[in-house]
């Protein structure tokens, strides 16, 4: 079996074996190379110890040192060398007391999570496949390597990768493994609400969303948090989630679409998920339950209150979770939505032909009535395209503050 390796990666082992030390790349890479899939970053593993690494190459970076990682930069990438390590003791369900060097590739490959992850390749000594890794790819299975109630014992965070994994390559969890997840699950109120939220995220953004399920079906979800377990109650139709786009937010409010507003940003506030994706979800959650009328007027008013790319997320989520009786409508709308944009139509403040400066060149005082008068003129713009030019919306302007008075 021959992997392509990179040729800045294989320089780098190439220079590793020249100074008399073994070394590999490993991991994810391996995996994902006998997979015919992209692997996104190309891991390599060391007999050197990490002084020895940066003695070898002449720019580095002390990532990591302290576990034994020294990134290796080559035309401006950066390839991460690590070397050969056991972990000891792990203290609090999640980190090792300590790390400890070793010379043994195999010691090396044991400390990893699942088997298709154990795997190491070079062209000198091609592929080293201790634990079956290539047997569980082949049975698309996601097993531990030795003992899984041990391994998740070790770093409850395993338990969100395997589930994880599993989605992203469309693979089942060996029986034991699963098993374990159920028996260790408590263990995962030890584990960071980031680092939970990280696996969360890569799963929702995985081929297989559905699998969501499974942190349910076993138990993990009050060890995440309270609220979390809840919405798990409502997670109905999982495998839709698979229909919307690749987005963060679109694939966290399929997730959580049947929760009130504020649940769900109390749910995505308590895993640290960043603002931006908490204001779209929550805009998302909020409306995507509302039926848009197939009127012009109608869709200006929604589209005036969205960024243009979230009243497109709007439709495609509707599209996908609405009933069957308002298809027809959504597709109208969506027709409607493409004709308003191409005429250019004002649907924000900002593109009203008269603004607030003017009125005041214009002798209006600034304070509440103008704002209202502003409000006004705008609504009067989002039904009556027409009316957006200066002239007639001044004129109107002058109208109203004369009835206000
Ligand atoms: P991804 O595509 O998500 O990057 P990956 O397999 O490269 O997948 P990483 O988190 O980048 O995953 O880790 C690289 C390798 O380190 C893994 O393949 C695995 O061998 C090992 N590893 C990472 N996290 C753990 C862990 N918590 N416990 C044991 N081994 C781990
Ligand atoms: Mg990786």
């Amino acid at each position: 079996m021959t992997i392509q390796v990179p040729e800045a990666a294989k320089r780098i082992i190439e220079q590793l074996n020249t100074n008399g030390f073994e070394a590999y790349v490993v991991g994810g890479c391996v995996r994902d190379s006998l997979l015919g899939r992209t692997p996104e970053d190309w891991d390599i593993t060391t007999s050197a110890k990490p002084e020895q690494v940066k003695g070898i190459f002449k720019r580095t970076v002390d990532t990591g040192i302290q576990h034994g990682t020294v990134t290796v930069l080559i035309d401006h990438e950066g390839y991460e060398v690590t070397t050969y390590r056991v972990d000891g003791e792990y203290e609090d369900g999640r980190h090792p007391k300590s790390v400890e060097f070793t010379g043994s590739l195999l010691e090396d490959l044991k400390r990893r999570d699942f088997t298709i992850n154990a795997m190491a390749y070079s062209d000198r000594e091609g592929l080293v496949d201790a634990f079956d890794g290539v047997k569980d790819l082949e049975g698309r299975t996601i097993r531990c390597v030795g003992n899984a109630v041990d391994r998740f014992t070790e770093d409850a965070l395993r338990i969100l990768r395997a589930i994880r994994f599993s989605a992203q390559l469309g693979f089942d969890l060996e029986e034991e493994t699963r098993a374990a997840i159920a028996v260790i699950a408590p263990n995962m109120a030890k584990v960071s609400k980031e680092r939970i939220q990280v696996e969360l995220t890569k799963l929702l953004l995985s081929d297989n969303p559905g699998k969501l399920k499974c942190v349910y079906e076993n138990g993990i979800g009050p060890y995440i948090s309270d609220h979390f377990e809840h919405a798990g109650r409502r997670l109905l139709e999982a495998e839709k989630l698979a229909w919307l786009p690749l987005k963060k937010h679109l694939r966290w409010s399929g997730f959580l679409r049947l929760e009130e507003p504020q649940d769900a940003v109390r749910i995505l506030k308590e895993l640290k998920l960043d603002n931006e994706t908490i204001h779209q979800t929550k805009t998302l959650v909020s409306l995507w339950k509302t039926e848009i009328p197939a009127d012009k007027a109608a869709i200006r008013q929604v589209m005036s209150g969205l960024s243009p790319e979230l009243f497109q997320d709007l439709l495609c989520f509707q599209k996908v979770f609405c009933p069957e009786t308002y298809k027809a409508q959504l597709n109208m709308v969506e027709q409607y939505s493409g004709e308003i944009l191409s005429a250019g139509d004002c649907i924000r403040l900002k593109d009203m032909a008269v603004t607030g400066r003017e009125l005041m060149d214009a002798g209006m005082k600034p304070g509440p009535e103008m704002g209202a008068v502003l409000d006004h003129l705008f609504q009067l713009v989002l039904t009556q395209p027409e009316c957006n030019n200066r002239e007639y919306l001044m004129k109107s302007a002058e109208h109203l503050l004369k009835e206000q008075a």
